[in-house]
C-alpha cells in the first residue's frame, strides 16, 4: 500500500517509528507536510497539492495533526476523504476530540465519567462556577493549552478567584475542575487502536508537581489497567470515532475520569515504557480496514 503520514517534521520520534513499521510491511511511506499542502476543492475532482504536484495513488493517511494546526490539518484530512483516501482518523473525530468542551460534552452525553467541571463566558459567575467544582481546591485550564501549560491548580477559594480574573482579562477559554488529590500526581494513557486498549503506561509528575506531563519531568512506567479502566478508554475513543487514540485517565474516588482524548498521541513514552510496537499495530490495523471510500464520512463535516 501506499500510505501518508501527515506530519510537520519527519524527524519526530512518532513520525520515523510509523515510516519504520510501514515499510517493514513492504508498504511504501510518504511524508506529507500539511501545513505546505494547498488544495482544490472541487466536486468533481478534489486534489491535494505539495511542492507543485499534486499528490496521487495514496490508499490512506496517518494524521499527526498538532494541536496549533487544527484548523488547517483537518481541512488537508477532510480533503482527502472527500478523494476516497482512508484516514485511520477522521476529520471530524480529530476535530471534536480537539475541541475540549465539546468532547467533554460528547462523553458526558455517554456516561463517562470525567472530573467535575465548569465552563463559563460571563465575568459574573466566578463564585458560582468555583461552586460546580466542588469549591477549592480547584484545577483550572485553559481550553487551548497542550502540555500541561496553563493548567493551574488554585488551593483557595482567593486564588482560583484571582487566576479566573486573569484567565479573564487575556480573554482566553477556560474550564474550572475539580482537584483529583486522590490522584497523587498521576495519570493513566491508554493507547487505544482499532477498539481496543494496545498498551498502557502510568505518568507519574516529578515530587512536588501535580501534572504528570512528560514533558515536565514526569515519569512512566508499566500499570496493569482494571476492566473499568480498559472500557472507559475503549468507551471514550469509540464516542469521539477515533480508531487510534491516547486516552488519557485518573484514578478518582468515584472510579476512572477522563482527562482528555487525543487523536495525535505520541509513541515514544508508550513504547519506550511498555516495549511495545505501536506502530506495527497502527499499520497492521491500516492494512485490515483501509479501502478506498471506506472513511466514512467521506469529508462530511
Ligand atoms: P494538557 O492537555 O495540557 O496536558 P491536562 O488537562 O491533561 O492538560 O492536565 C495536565 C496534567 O495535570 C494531567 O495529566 C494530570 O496529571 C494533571 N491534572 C489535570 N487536571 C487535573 C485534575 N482535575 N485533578 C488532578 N490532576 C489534574
Amino acid at each position: 500500500m501506499k500510505i501518508g503520514i501527515l506530519s510537520t517534521n519527519r524527524n519526530l520520534y512518532s513520525t520515523k517509528r510509523i515510516i519504520e513499521a510501514g515499510k517493514e510491511r513492504g508498504h511504501e511511506m510518504l511524508v506529507v507536510n500539511h501545513k505546505r499542502c494547498y488544495m482544490n476543492i472541487t466536486s468533481h475532482k478534489p486534489s491535494v497539492h505539495l511542492n507543485g504536484e499534486a499528490i496521487t495513488g495514496l490508499d490512506a493517511v496517518i494524521p499527526r495533526i498538532g494541536a496549533s494546526v487544527s484548523f488547517y490539518g483537518t481541512a488537508v484530512v477532510r480533503q482527502f476523504e472527500m478523494m476516497g483516501v482512508y484516514s485511520v482518523n477522521e476529520s471530524v473525530a480529530i476535530s471534536r476530540s480537539r475541541d475540549k468542551l465539546r468532547a467533554s460534552q460528547l462523553l458526558a452525553r455517554r456516561g463517562i465519567g470525567l472530573p467535575v467541571t465548569g465552563f463559563a463566558n460571563s465575568p459574573d459567575d466566578t463564585d458560582d462556577l468555583i461552586k460546580i467544582a466542588g469549591g477549592a481546591p480547584v484545577v483550572i485550564k485553559l481550553l487551548e493549552g497542550t502540555q500541561g501549560v496553563g493548567v493551574v491548580l488554585a488551593e483557595t477559594k482567593k486564588a482560583a478567584e484571582s487566576v479566573i480574573e486573569a484567565f479573564r482579562g487575556l480573554k482566553a477559554n477556560f474550564m474550572v475542575q475539580e482537584f483529583i488529590a486522590e490522584a497523587g500526581g498521576a495519570d493513566i494513557r491508554c493507547f487505544v487502536v482499532g477498539g481496543k486498549v494496545v498498551a498502557a503506561m502510568k505518568r507519574q509528575g516529578k515530587e512536588g508537581e501535580f501534572r504528570s506531563n512528560l514533558h515536565r519531568g514526569g515519569s512512566a512506567t508499566l500499570i496493569k489497567l482494571t476492566p473499568e479502566e480498559r472500557s472507559t478508554a475503549v468507551r471514550s475513543a469509540r464516542v469521539m470515532g477515533l480508531n487510534v487514540a491516547g486516552v488519557d485517565l485518573l484514578r478518582s474516588n468515584h472510579g476512572p475520569v477522563v482527562m482528555e482524548v487525543n487523536s495525535s498521541p505520541g509513541l515514544e513514552g508508550i513504547e519506550q515504557a511498555t516495549g511495545k510496537d505501536v506502530a506495527g499495530m497502527i499499520i497492521e490495523f491500516i492494512e485490515k480496514n483501509a479501502k478506498a471510500g471506506r472513511t466514512r464520512t467521506r469529508g462530511k463535516g
